[in-house]
């Protein structure tokens, strides 16, 4: 029989891009991924297709599976010859039971290896803005567990601990934070020490309690803190006013809905997530291509007969470069023509083709391009426009009254099935401070998705449109916009939000 293999993977603190590049391989590779609370679930997205994905969280004291039945389920697959990723939030060797499953595995004789993460307990007071050593105040660090079996609890030795002058990092502390506190007091170490406490570090809704070893636990009661959460001790606490990089971002704090196809939306959603944000993809369409589409080949076989191409679209530049390839062409086919290009996005995919496009209008909406084009245009001229299928027939219409015009539809956007009770109920507990809205389409889309006697759940965030066009179809909804960039792009889109 023909084993599998079993890595244990350090899914990192919660911030996506903390894992390593390894970690990500094995996500990538992986037939089964057995995952637990702490580890972000975007990076199932990463699993191919067909990966089974399975949940073994820890919610606090209602564990979904026992350590044994995990082991269980891990042993079962490898041997069944899968490759099975085991995603640990931080590292999985600290303090998450990643040597007892690695012992597990070696009595069952199935290989593996492990991936180090980064640990929660150095990333979250970092994101706190708490170095964990500095010269001046902590040439040490210690991380202990505090979740004690009993207030006297004989496995830590607190006399140490008040004694050592590093900085004292408690993971799994808030239950006992209490008698953590008094112990360290009681062996000596100064109630007036700096103590941070520190919730779902490194995530957009990473928050921060601080205090003095004296008070700290009436805080914690006060502002109802709860795990997962970092217990720091020590006087680099008091660093975080200073370094506090990551609560200062722009967009800390804040969840952004993002409408678009999925295949479109990762810019958008890379750029909220770089700004200290929290994106919540809710595609409401996708893209689909025309098949067998005989007006796009009958127009590849002529292009001579055209001396323009116009695209309007990121994917009318991809879905037309994949027909030219098939045909066996390429760019040089295109040699003789003055390409315009609408959008940035639609100049960049043609940049990656090697293309710089002659006319790039200063907005992208059909008045603008018709503007740019029309001055250069005369009757003897000849456009190539591929298209999406609901594309507005403005500037369709106000070109060929100046010369020939050939319009082909490259692809139709079709609605995505949305969660509505998930979107309804985080609208109505006021989970989403911003929806943003990139064309008419994901607008009437996402309406049709929570259903239209439901348009004014909508009413509790604040909504952001791309542009003029689809600010017009939000207020036919008798809905507000909040804000509109000035250039109609992604970019703009993103300054809206953080200037707001
Ligand atoms: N292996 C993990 C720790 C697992 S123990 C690591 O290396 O980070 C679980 C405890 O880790 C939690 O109770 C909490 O104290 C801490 N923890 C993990 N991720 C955290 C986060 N994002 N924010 C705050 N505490 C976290």
């Amino acid at each position: 029989m023909t084993k599998g293999k079993v890595y244990l993977v350090g899914a990192g603190p919660g911030d996506y891009k903390l894992m390593t590049l390894k970690g990500m391989e094995c996500i990538q590779k992986a037939d089964v991924i057995v995952y637990d609370r702490l580890a972000n679930v975007n990076y199932l997205k990463e699993a191919k297709a067909g990966c089974e994905l399975i949940y073994v969280g820890k919610a606090s004291a209602q564990h979904t599976l026992t350590q044994d039945e995990i082991n269980a389920v891990i042993v079962r697959y490898a041997k069944e010859g899968q490759i099975v990723t085991r995603l640990k939030g931080g590292d999985p060797y600290v303090f998450g039971r990643g040597g007892e499953e690695g012992e597990f595995l070696l009595e069952h004789a199935i290989p593996f290896e492990v991936i180090p993460g980064i640990t929660s307990a150095i990333a979250g007071p970092c994101y706190a803005g708490i170095p964990i050593t500095h010269r001046d105040y902590a040439s040490s660090f210690h991380v202990i567990t505090g979740h004690l079996k009993d207030e006297e609890n004989e496995e830590i030795n607190w006399q140490a601990l008040a004694g050592v002058k590093g900085t004292l990092v408690f993971l799994m502390g808030v239950a006992n934070l209490k008698s953590i506190s008094k112990n360290l007091i009681q062996e000596g170490k100064d109630k007036t020490t700096p103590v941070a406490l520190i919730s779902w570090a490194t995530r957009y809704n990473q928050s921060v309690v601080t205090g003095t070893l004296e008070n700290i636990y009436e805080l914690a009661l006060e502002k109802e803190v709860k795990p997962p959460t970092l217990i720091v001790i020590g006087e680099v606490v008091g660093l975080r006013d200073k370094l506090n990089f990551f609560e200062q971002k722009p967009l800390f704090g804040k969840r952004i809905v993002v409408t678009r196809a999925r295949e479109q939306s990762s810019t958008l959603v890379e750029k909220i997530g770089d700004l200290g944000g929290q994106a919540i993809e809710l595609p409401t369409i996708r893209i689909e291509e025309i098949a067998k589409n005989k007006e796009l080949d009958e127009s590849i076989a002529s292009l001579k007969n055209y001396n323009y191409l116009v695209f309007t679209s990121h994917n009318t530049v991809e879905i037309f470069f994949n027909k030219l390839k098939e045909k066996g062409l390429d760019t040089r086919s295109l040699a003789h023509m003055r390409i315009c290009a609408v959008g940035p996005s639609t100049v960049s995919s043609l940049n990656a083709k090697g293309i710089e496009p002659d006319i790039v209008p200063k907005r992208a909406v059909g008045e603008a391009v018709y503007e740019c084009l029309s001055v250069e245009l005369n009757e003897k001229d000849s456009i190539l426009m591929p298209k999406s299928a609901i594309a507005r027939d403005y500037l369709i219409e106000n070109l060929s009254h100046i010369c020939k015009v050939r319009a082909i539809d490259l692809y139709h956007t079709v609605t995505e099935a949305i969660d509505k009770d998930m979107i309804l109920r985080m609208l109505s507990q006021g989970e989403i401070d911003y929806m943003t809205f990139t064309s008419s389409s994901t607008v009437d889309n996402l309406i049709k998705g929570i259903g239209i006697e439901n348009v004014d759940a909508l009413k509790h965030t604040k909504l952001i449109s791309i542009g003029p066009i689809t600010s017009k179809t939000i207020k036919e909804y008798g809905l507000e916009v909040c804000k509109e960039p000035e250039n109609y792009t992604i970019d703009g889109i993103v300054d809206c939000i953080v200037n707001d």
